[in-house]
């Protein structure tokens, strides 16, 4: 395999099997997982509601590659999503497929803004990660990625993120403090700087370091944005899906983006599906076939994907995620109160800043040694992200948790 290779030096095994929380490798050691495949296993390994609907699925031979073509299990996913999340919030925006990846559906965003507004450059922000292809890693921020692009990453401009707690050491300045002057900066005609063509960001940036977006910068960055003609887009590939206890990460931050990205767990049990949700007046702008792929929506993921909405149907998942949410808060309490730890989060994905990579790097190591899938993030990846399966058992949950916080304290000198 590749030098490229990357997880499976973090987790030097070999994986067997899975279910739900906990992966095991060839040898029968069980590892509890807060990984989750970086954010795309929210309702678990094998999730058994979606095993069944797709073995039946592919028994009764349906169709499992058709391209962009209509088949019914297109229809019955795109007709749940339409009952399960757009009607209950009035939402006019079109599904539009993509390329099965999160950097697909990016691409298309940026492409479709671009169009829209006949302007070339994105907005996007510090700490942002937007994917891997050129258009996307020019709006991720973090140097090691973009230094492998062996092109000028342009036509996008970083700006700084507005949190809702000041990250520890960061210097960067928050968002929040520089609006005012983003927003005169584009008044003054001989400011110099260009009207975007878009805004994006994530509401809480997940491989950035979980930072939750502040939600007054964000309603201010939306109304920004519509000020300059600009398109508002949200990045949702990683804390959509019920991740932050709601089916979105900003159901209650009252905004209405122009472009919402989803992949990762849309899929439902971890074959990849990428969309964007498009408000009809800028998706008039594309010609059929503009921005084509080959896998753009998979039967198998149409079958799984709408077995994950249908937890939507209900509040029980997300009532779940609330009280798990307060298990781990709980839980973190103590971390949260010692020197040079800051906890970040919102719903089921936490941050442990504990302002040193290498220290990360060191608990991230005996978590595996003691049965824990997680990873770092943030600048130097100095925190440490834990975003287990939505589905996960208390017990899994807490012997979880308590092993990342004894190797936390350990790390630290306090055990
Ligand atoms: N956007 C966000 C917020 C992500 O977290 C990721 C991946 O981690 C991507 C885009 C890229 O998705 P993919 O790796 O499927 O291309």
């Amino acid at each position: 395999e590749s030098n490229l290779r990357a997880y499976s030096r973090v987790y030097p095994t070999v994986f067997d099997k899975a279910i739900n929380a906990r992966q095991i490798d060839e040898n029968g050691k069980e590892y509890i997982d807060f990984f989750a495949g970086a954010g795309v296993l929210n309702f678990g390994h094998n999730n058994e509601r979606m095993t069944k609907a797709v073995i039946e699925y592919i028994q009764s031979n349906g169709v499992t590659h058709s391209l962009d073509m209509s088949t019914t299990a297109k229809r019955t996913f795109m007709e749940t999503f339409v009952d399960v999340v757009m009607k209950p919030r009035n939402m006019p925006h079109v599904m539009q497929f993509v390329g099965p990846t999160g950097t697909n559906a990016v691409e298309a965003a940026m492409k479709l803004a671009r169009r829209v507004t006949g302007r070339q450059t994105v907005v996007a922000f510090h700490h942002a990660f937007h994917g891997m292809t050129l258009g996307s890693l020019a709006a991720t921020a973090n140097e090691y990625f973009r230094g492998a692009s062996g092109v000028p990453l342009n036509h996008v401009e970083h700006q700084p993120f507005g949190c809702e707690k000041t990250c520890q050491g960061c210097e960067l300045g928050c968002g929040k403090a520089s609006l005012d002057a983003l927003r005169a900066r584009y008044a003054d005609s001989s400011s110099g700087l260009e009207k975007p063509a878009a805004f994006m960001l994530e509401v809480i940036q997940a491989e950035g370091g979980v930072n939750v977006a502040d939600k007054q910068w964000l309603k201010e960055i939306e109304s920004l944005a519509k000020d300059l003609g600009a398109l508002f887009i949200v990045d949702e590939i990683q804390v959509g899906m019920g991740r932050t206890g709601s089916f979105f990460s900003f159901d209650d931050y009252d905004i209405d983006p122009d472009i919402i990205c989803m992949a990762k767990g849309l899929g439902g049990m971890g074959t990849p599906l990428a969309m964007n949700l498009v408000k009809p007046e800028h998706d008039q702008q594309w010609s059929p076939g503009e921005h084509t792929g080959t896998f753009r929506g998979q039967s198998i993921s149409f079958v799984a994907g709408t077995e994950a909405l249908n937890y939507f149907k209900d509040d029980a998942l997300m009532k779940e995620v609330a009280r798990k949410t307060g298990m781990m808060t709980e839980m973190l309490t103590e971390l949260a109160s010692m020197d040079g730890i800051q906890i970040r989060g919102k719903g089921m994905i936490q941050g442990i800043d504990i302002g040193d990579g290498a220290l990360a790097k060191q608990v991230v190591a005996n978590c595996f040694e003691s049965g824990l899938l997680l990873g770092a993030c943030g600048t130097g990846g100095r925190v440490i992200k834990l975003i287990p399966p939505l589905t996960i058992e208390d017990v899994d949950l807490t012997e979880g948790m308590n092993i990342v916080i004894n190797a936390v304290r350990e790390a630290k000198g306090t055990l």
